[in-house]
């Protein structure tokens, strides 16, 4: 097991939660036939191990910014970071309304999306809440978005090769970091935070990432302390991706790319941009 006590003290130190974290002891499964384990799968198992640990020894934090050669691949780009973003908002306005646009697409259109490739005009990170479906809040249709998610949202290294796919590969000018009201893995963050509230371990290591957003915060916003933190969670989440990839800092920098932060209110369904 992680010892919680060192997390959490390495977190009073203002250390940086690591977006990757396994239990000591953890051995990597292997699937073998009932009564047919042989010495072979133990060698394999022992091979897997050996992979794993040489594997983990390459994951850095994602505060190191990572040194990237331009892209070999450049998709070209269909609309500006502002007209992304214009589209977000536009969509937005008409679910928050409680009107929709798009409507389920004809085989045809399948068939167009299967054999013509995809080119999404966002990245959209956000929480795995079931009430905070990006397609729905922003009126949008297959082929439009690319959704990571992870609750919170929080965003490990294999998350952010989902991010820098999205953008060097298939051209999307645009990334929001989208935290939504009422978000109860933000709630469990604030419990680990101020009341030492006891996870085991993959529920902890979730709400790790989140706790510095609610330290930052807690002084000041003591009487709203989980929105305060969701807000602050994801624009800290958007400060760090503008530094984690050499090409998504490339392409800010040229004005190509936009990495912004938002809310969205569960209750009135309207998203709050912070650009
Ligand atoms: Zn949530």
């Amino acid at each position: 097991m992680v010892s919680r006590r060192l997390l959490l003290g390495a977190l009073a130190a203002g250390l940086t939660a690591p977006t990757l974290a396994l239990a000591e002891g953890d051995e990597p499964s292997i699937l073998t036939r009932k009564g047919r384990r042989t010495r072979r799968a133990l060698k394999s198992q022992a091979a897997d191990k050996a992979a794993l640990d040489k594997a983990l020894t390459q994951v850095k934090p994602l505060d190191e910014p990572v040194a990237v050669e331009a892209a070999e691949v450049v998709a070209p780009q269909m609309v500006s970071p502002d007209e992304a973003l214009g589209r977000l908002k536009q969509g937005n306005a008409i679910f928050a309304r409680g009107g929709a646009t798009i409507a389920l697409p004809a085989a045809a259109r399948l068939a167009d999306l299967a054999g013509g490739g995809q080119r999404p005009f966002a990245v959209v990170v956000a929480c795995s809440d079931s009430r905070a479906a990006p397609e729905l809040i922003f009126d949008c249709n297959l082929g439009e978005l690319y959704v990571v998610r992870a609750a919170g949202p929080t965003v490990s290294q294999e998350s952010l090769g989902s991010i820098v796919y999205a953008v060097e590969r298939l051209g999307a000018p645009l990334v929001v970091v989208l935290g939504h009201t009422r978000c109860d893995v933000v709630g469990s963050a604030v419990d680990v935070a101020t009341r030492r509230a006891d996870l085991r371990g993959p529920l902890l290591n979730m709400v790790l990432p989140i706790v510095p957003a609610v330290l930052g915060v807690q002084d000041r916003h003591p009487a709203d302390l989980a929105d305060a933190a969701m807000r602050q969670n994801v624009r800290d989440t958007a400060a760090r991706l503008k530094v984690a990839d050499g090409v998504l800092a490339q392409r800010l920098a040229e004005g190509r790319l936009k990495i912004v932060s938002a809310a969205h209110d569960l209750a009135s369904g309207r998203v709050e941009f912070d650009a």
